[in-house]
């Protein structure tokens, strides 16, 4: 193979007049299409000065196009390094900056702001719309719709994917074509994809949810996608009776859920829905059963590493857990001090080893060898446990542990018995700086509709059933949590804001 992830992925299909992306408009994009579009940017990047291996930026809209620029820089051999759309120009310029990117692809709406971006970083600015239109495709309408793939070895780079900045500022990881390729393929086989699949892709393309599990695995089997630009919640239950399976995050299934027409007969057809980049609250995980006769099968990853667990395609998929380390993939809980195995049952740091596992992050070599140890493992920053099956649960965030009085306290467990509570939807437990115990422990609460918690009455339950230091000595009823586009729970702007509760 000449360029193993362009091979696998794309140039296969060469000629292919197969079904690759149904649009909410009723037209279809077939895979020789795509890759005629692909080609046609390639030329651009080339003619552009974008030499393989340097970066190329895009902060743009989902479209078919979006995608292409990916098939493209795969094909030139140019590292694709896709960005948030709800990144500020200011935010854009630090990655712009520090990636070194050649060239930035943005929405004509945001050319005004980052043109200056662009010029301080010296890189070359296009523009791509939503619609498909703009600079960069004017320039390549004229181009060749075929494109010499550039040769690239499994260890070279693919991609800068940036972390979501849940904890603090987003890293560059370095993602080389085997780390994509090898998970790719496993997860592949360990759900089932075949090239009849429709997958209902409603998920953003910047983040490795969308991009890469998403895209990849429908790539990789030849199956179709039913390309959505963003999650709307009409839009998906009118495309779901062509939908083979879908993927999304936990908010995808509560709203869903929270909608009468989201019922058995409109899933009844369905294969697989699948659930990640968040924890799937065990309650979502019941009430999908019961309404639909499907088990959401939840499954672990993260920028750094793609997927790492996956509960069974037929065997128990187990409400709570992130199910089994994915075939090829090691993975161990350690003491987050002595770094030594913890026996199965004890919570410690998850770490992992696979081929699926990062190159570095990008121009932060002390923060790589912190993280990434020279055998190999990865300290994913995740804190969790191995139950007597092999399942593996999620307590939460190294850095949300919670350390009062000398005695480490785990969110989830509080958060668990929070969201049982009458009343509650869903909830976040932080630690704040407390002078007699260092930190303490502060519950948020969500109410359900129309309802309104029984703060005092939650307390009493709350103390019968926990260790006295675990107990909130604040609970606080909020709209809603703080959440980042991947709806992840931003707890460190929850512990900003509360920080002097009790000094
Ligand atoms: P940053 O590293 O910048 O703080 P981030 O870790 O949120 O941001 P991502 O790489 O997008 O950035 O997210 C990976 C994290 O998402 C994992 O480390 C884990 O904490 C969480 N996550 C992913 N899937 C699940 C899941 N099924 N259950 C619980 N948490 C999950
Ligand atoms: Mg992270």
């Amino acid at each position: 193979m000449t360029n193993p992830l362009y091979d696998s992925l794309f140039g296969r299909y060469a000629g292919k007049t197969t079904p690759f992306l149904h649009l909410p408009d009723g037209s279809t994009v077939t895979h020789d299409g795509f890759l005629c579009m692909a080609a046609r940017f390639a030329h651009v990047f080339r003619d552009a000065g974008v030499a393989p291996g340097d970066r190329l930026a895009v902060q743009i809209e989902k479209s078919p196009q979006a995608l292409a620029i990916y098939a493209a820089c795969v094909q030139a051999g140019i590292v694709f390094l896709p960005l948030n759309t709800a990144y500020t120009a200011a935010e854009v310029s630090y990655f712009v900056d520090n990636s070194g990117a050649k060239l930035l692809v943005c929405d004509s709406s945001s050319q005004a702001a980052l043109t200056p971006v662009a010029q301080a970083a010296k890189a070359r600015l296009e523009t791509l719309d939503a619609d498909g239109t703009g600079s960069l495709s004017t320039l390549a309408e004229m181009q060749s719709h075929s494109f010499p793939t550039v040769a690239r070895q499994l260890d070279d780079l693919a991609a800068f994917l940036y972390t979501s900045g849940t904890t603090g500022r987003s890293k560059g990881a370095m993602l080389s074509q085997e780390n994509l390729l090898s998970n790719a393929e496993t997860l592949v086989d360990y759900w089932q994809f075949t090239d009849q699949d429709v997958l209902l892709h409603a998920l953003p393309i910047f983040h490795t949810h969308g991009l890469f599990v998403a895209s990849n695995v429908s790539l990789l089997t030849g199956g179709s996608m039913i390309f959505l630009p963003r999650f709307n919640l009409d839009q998906v239950i009118e495309t779901l009776p062509r939908a083979t399976c879908m993927m999304g995050v936990p908010t995808f299934y509560t709203r869903l859920l929270d909608d009468a027409r989201f019922t058995t007969e409109l899933t009844g057809h369905m294969r697989l829905f699948i659930s990640g980049s968040a924890p799937l609250l065990a309650d979502t995980h019941v009430q999908f059963e019961t309404r639909t006769g499907h088990r959401i099968l939840e499954r672990y990853g993260m920028t750094e590493t793609n997927m790492n667990t996956s509960n069974p395609y037929d065997d128990e998929r187990r409400a709570g857990t992130v199910g089994k380390p994915l075939p090829g993939v090691e993975l161990k809980i350690t003491d987050a001090g002595t770094g030594e195995p913890l026996p199965d049952g004890e919570i410690g740091q998850i770490e992992v080893r696979g081929p699926n596992v990062f190159q570095g992050y990008w121009q932060m070599p002390e923060k790589t060898a912190q993280e990434l140890r020279e055998d190999g493992f990865f300290i994913t920053g995740d804190l969790g446990v191995i139950d007597p099956q092999g399942y593996v649960q999620i307590v939460g965030r190294n850095k949300d542990l919670i350390i009062s009085g000398g005695y480490n306290i785990y969110p989830k467990e509080i958060e668990l018995v929070l969201d049982d509570q009458p009343g509650v939807l869903e909830s976040a437990v932080v630690g704040v700086p407390h002078p007699d115990f260092g930190e303490t422990v502060v519950g948020f609460l969500v109410a359900g509709d129309d309802a309104d918690p029984d703060l005092e009455a939650i307390s009493t339950t709350v103390g019968e059933s926990l260790a006295r230091f675990k107990h909130p000595k604040k609970l606080i009823v909020l709209p809603e949590l703080p959440r980042n586009t991947m709806g992840k729970v931003q707890k460190n702007l929850l512990r900003d804001e509360y920080r002097l509760l009790f000094t």
